[in-house]
C-alpha cells in the first residue's frame, strides 16, 4: 500500500546485468528509495522480482558508492587517489587517447566491458568512430552458442517453446539463478505440472535438476562429448526423422560414419555418465514429438564450444525438433513493434577496422562472431605483456573488473602493472580499481533514465530516474557522449545531448522521449503467434549479422559444413579434449584427483557483482566450494571449514559446503569474489590467492581456447586440503 508520503516512480530492475529487466516501482520518501515492488503490468515478470531487487537501496546507498571522478597519486596497486571534477577528468583522458592515437594508432584503445549492458552500443560506437575494432566482452557471453547455431541452422538462437514441450532438457544452463522470475523457470514448472518430462543436465543439483525426471551430473566440460554420443545413438537406433533429413539437411551421409567412434561407451569414459542413461536420454528426446532444448552458458565456455554446439543443433535438426511446435523455434518478427534504433554504427565498422583485431587470425567471414568475445577481452590484455600483435597502450574498463573476471589473474595484473593508461568506469568501488590512472564515477540505473524495448517482444519503456544523483557523475550514456565531444567526435555523439541521443534511438517509434515518459509503465505492442517451419528463411536469407559470410551454402541445415572445410576447420563436429582432465591429462590426476569448475551466478550474486550488500551477504556471506561430503570426510574436511584449492595454475582459498548433489570426483565454486570479500582480506589474501576462481585455469591459448569462436574453458583439475585458520600475513 502506497503511503501518502512517498513518491511511486515505475522504471526496471536491471541488478543482474541485462539491457532491459524486470519493472518495478520504486517508493522515494524525502528524495531517497526506500523500497521496491514488483510491476504488474510488466509483460517481462508479471510483479514477480527475485531477492537483488529488494537489495536495491542498500545497493544505492553502499558507502562504497563513487561520487566524483579520481586520480591516482599513488602507485599502481596502491589505491590511492585525489579528487578531481568530471572536467578534468574528460580532459585527462581524450588528451591521453589522441595522443596515443598518434603516436600507436587508434587499435591501441580497448574497451573491455561485462557481458551486454544497455550501454554496450555506445562502447562500439566509441570504438568505431575512433578508428579500433577492440571490444572484450568479460561474459560467459551467448557469441559461442550463437556462431554454431547460426552456421548449422541459420539462426543464431532458437528459443525453446516450454509451454507445448512434453519434454524439456535444460542443459549447461540455469534458469533458477539467471534470466527473470517469469522467464524460462515458470513456464518450466507450468510444464512440469502439465506432466512434461524434465531432464537437466548439468554437476550439480541445483533446483531445477532437484525437479527433474532425470539428472545428468555430467563431468565439467565433457557436454560435447555427450551430444556426440547422443547423436551415435540416434543415428544407429535410427531415431532420426527420415523426411526432415532428407528434406532439409546437407551432408548427412557423411555423419554417419564420422559419429560411429562417439558410441555412449565411449561418452561414458569422458562424461562420466552412464552408457545406459546416455541411451535413455537420447531415446526419450528423439521419441519425444514436442521436445526442446535448452542449451546454456555451460556451451559457452568449452574448448569445443563450436564443435559442442554444432553437435546440439543437428541434435535438433535431424530428430524434427526444428521450428516445431513444442521444439526449439527460430524468431518470430513481430511487425506490430518496431525497433528501437541502436548506437553501435555497424556501417562504418569496416574490414580495415577488422583487420586490426587483437587475436589469432580468423578467416575473414568467421570475424564478425570474434568481435567482443570473452578471449577478446583476455586477448587485449595479454598484448600488453606479449606486444603480439601490437601492445595495446590504453584500456576502458566500464562495469567490469578484469583482475577478476577473467582468466589468468597473476598474468592480468602483470599487464595493467605495465598498461600505459587505464581507465575504470563503475558506480562503485572495484577490484580492478587501484590500478586505475583515472576513475570515472557513474550513476546506477535509478539516477539516470534511457529508453528500452524488450519483454515479451512487444514492451516499449523509458528507465524513469527515481532519484537525484549525489555527487559529481553521469549516466554511462552521458559519459561515452562527453568523452566524444571532448575528443573531437561531437557530429558522432550528438554534441553531448543525451536527450537528441533517446529522441534519435526513438525515431522508429515516431516519439520522443518525452512523450515515452508520459507512458509510465510503458507501451504494449499487439503481440504476434509464432509462425513454424520458417525454414526457407532460416537457412537461405543471410543474417545481417553474417553480410560476410558464405551463408548455408546448400539452403540447408549444414551437417557437413563446406565453410568450415573450405576455410581449413572440421567441416563435422569433434571432441576436443580440455586442457586439463582425467581423460586428456591422466598423469595429473595422482596430485590433482578432482574436476573443479564454477559458475557465476547464484541466487543472489552475479559475475563479481553485489558483494558488499549486507542484505545479500547475510543470504550468502562467503565464497564456497561445493564438494561431495564423501570427498570432504576423506580430506578431513568439516562443512563450512575454509579449504585451500590448487590447481596446476594457482590456488584459491573458500569455504568448504557440503554438497550431496555432486559426483565425489568433481567440485564447483562462484566465480566472482573480492568485492566486500573481508574475512579473506582480514586473514592477509589478496586478489591473487584470494577467492577468485580464475586463477586456477589455463591460459595457454593454444590449448586452453577454442580456436575459432575463441571460447575460454573454465575447468581444470584441482586437490582440496583444509586451510590453516590462522592469518597468513599482514592484511593485503
Ligand atoms: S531477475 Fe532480479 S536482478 Fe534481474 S532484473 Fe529481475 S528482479 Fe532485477
Amino acid at each position: 500500500m502506497t503511503n501518502p508520503n512517498e513518491k511511486k516512480i515505475p522504471t526496471f530492475c536491471s541488478l543482474c546485468g541485462p539491457t532491459m529487466g524486470c519493472g518495478i516501482y520504486c517508493y522515494v520518501k524525502d528524495g531517497r528509495l526506500v523500497r521496491v515492488e514488483g510491476m504488474e503490468e510488466s509483460p517481462r515478470n508479471s510483479g514477480k522480482l527475485c531477492p537483488r531487487a529488494f537489495a536495491s537501496a542498500q545497493w544505492l546507498y553502499s558507502p562504497q558508492r563513487l561520487k566524483y571522478p579520481l586520480k591516482r597519486i599513488g602507485e599502481k596497486g596502491e589505491g590511492k587517489f585525489e579528487k578531481i571534477s568530471w572536467d578534468e577528468a574528460l580532459d585527462i583522458i581524450a588528451a591521453k587517447l589522441l595522443d596515443q592515437k598518434e603516436k600507436y594508432g587508434p587499435e591501441s584503445l580497448a574497451i573491455l566491458s561485462p557481458a551486454r549492458r544497455s550501454y554496450s552500443d555506445y562502447l562500439y560506437r566509441f570504438l568505431v568512430v575512433h578508428g579500433s575494432p577492440n571490444y572484450g566482452h568479460s561474459g560467459i557471453c551467448a557469441v559461442q552458442r550463437a556462431f554454431g547455431f547460426a552456421y548449422t541452422l541459420g539462426v543464431s538462437m532458437l528459443a525453446p517453446d516450454y509451454n507445448n514441450a512434453d519434454c524439456i532438457i535444460i542443459w549447461g544452463g540455469n534458469p533458477v539463478y539467471s534470466g527473470t522470475p517469469q522467464g524460462g523457470l515458470e513456464r518450466i514448472l507450468n510444464a512440469k505440472d502439465r506432466g512434461t518430462k524434465l531432464v537437466v543436465i548439468k554437476p550439480q543439483m541445483q533446483p531445477d535438476a532437484a525437479k527433474a525426471d532425470i539428472w545428468m551430473p555430467v563431468r565439467p566440460g565433457t557436454d560435447g562429448a555427450l551430444a556426440l554420443s547422443m547423436l551415435n545413438v540416434v543415428i544407429n537406433e535410427t531415431l532420426y526423422d527420415r523426411e526432415f533429413v532428407n528434406k532439409w539437411c546437407y551432408g548427412f551421409d557423411k555423419l554417419v560414419p564420422h559419429i560411429q567412434k562417439y558410441t555412449p561407451e565411449w561418452g561414458e569414459t569422458i562424461t562420466g555418465l552412464s552408457a545406459e542413461q546416455i541411451r535413455e536420454v537420447a531415446r526419450l528426446y528423439a521419441n519425444t514429438k514436442a521436445a526442446c532444448i535448452y542449451a546454456g552458458n555451460a556451451f559457452d565456455q568449452a574448448v569445443s564450444s563450436n564443435n559442442a554446439v554444432r553437435a546440439v543443433a543437428i541434435l535438433i535438426a535431424i530428430t524434427g525438433h526444428l521450428d516445431r511446435p513444442g521444439c526449439n523455434l527460430a524468431p518470430t518478427f513481430n511487425p506490430n513493434m518496431p525497433r528501437v534504433k541502436s548506437v553501435h554504427l555497424r556501417e562504418r565498422y569496416t574490414q580495415e577496422i577488422v583487420d586490426k583485431l587483437v587475436g589469432p587470425e580468423i578467416p575473414t567471414c568467421f570475424q564478425p562472431f570474434i568481435e567482443g568475445t570473452s578471449s577478446a577481452y583476455y586477448r587485449c590484455l595479454d598484448s600488453i605483456l606479449t606486444e603480439k600483435p601490437y601492445p595495446v597502450k590504453a584500456i576502458i574498463a566500464p562495469g567490469t573488473q578484469p583482475t577478476i573476471i577473467t582468466r589468468g589473474t597473476r598474468r592480468v595484473i602483470e599487464a595493467l602493472e605495465k598498461l600505459e593508461f587505464f581507465v575504470v568506469v563503475d558506480v562503485m568501488q572495484n577490484a580492478s580499481m587501484p590500478w586505475a590512472d583515472i576513475v570515472i564515477p557513474v550513476a546506477t540505473m535509478y539516477e539516470s533514465d534511457h529508453p528500452f524495448e524488450g519483454g515479451m517482444g512487444n514492451w516499449l519503456m523509458a528507465r524513469n530516474q527515481v532519484v537525484e544523483r549525489m555527487g559529481d557523475y553521469k549516466s554511462d550514456y552521458e559519459f561515452w557522449l562527453d568523452l566524444g565531444v571532448k575528443m573531437g567526435y561531437g557530429d558522432d555523439f550528438w554534441n553531448g545531448s543525451i536527450e537528441d541521443c533517446m529522441n534519435n534511438q526513438l525515431e522508429n517509434f515516431g516519439i520522443t522521449m518525452e512523450e515515452l515518459r508520459k507512458h509510465p509503465t510503458g507501451i504494449v505492442y499487439e503481440g504476434v503467434k509464432s509462425k513454424y517451419e520458417k525454414y526457407e528463411m532460416m537457412f537461405s536469407t543471410p543474417s545481417p549479422r553474417l553480410s560476410r559470410a558464405p551463408y548455408l551454402p546448400q539452403g540447408k541445415v549444414a551437417i557437413y559444413n563446406t565453410t568450415f572445410e573450405e576455410n581449413g576447420y572440421n567441416p563435422l563436429p569433434e571432441w576436443v579434449e580440455p586442457p586439463e582432465s582425467p581423460t586428456a591429462t591422466p598423469e595429473l590426476l595422482e596430485k590433482y584427483p578432482l574436476v573443479l569448475s564454477d559458475t557465476h551466478t547464484s541466487e543472489v550474486y552475479n559475475a563479481g557483482w553485489l558483494r558488499n550488500i549486507p542484505y545479500l551477504r547475510e543470504i550468502q556471506p562467503d565464497p564456497w566450494l561445493h564438494i561431495n561430503p564423501k570427498t570432504a570426510k576423506e580430506r578431513e574436511i568439516e562443512d563450512g571449514d575454509w579449504v585451500i584449492v590448487e590447481s596446476p595454475h594457482g590456488s584459491m582459498k573458500v569455504r568448504a559446503q557440503y554438497f550431496p548433489g555432486i559426483s565425489p570426483d568433481v567440485v564447483m565454486s562462484l566465480q566472482g569474489w573480492w568485492q566486500g570479500c573481508d574475512e579473506l582480506g582480514k586473514q592477509g589474501y589478496s586478489l591473487v590467492d584470494g577467492a577468485g576462481t580464475n586463477g586456477l585455469y589455463s591460459i595457454d591459448p593454444e590449448k586452453a581456447f577454442d580456436p575459432l569462436v575463441t571460447a575460454m574453458p573454465k575447468q581444470t583439475l584441482v586437490e582440496v586440503r583444509k586451510a590453516d585458520t590462522t592469518p597468513k600475513r599482514g592484511r593485503g
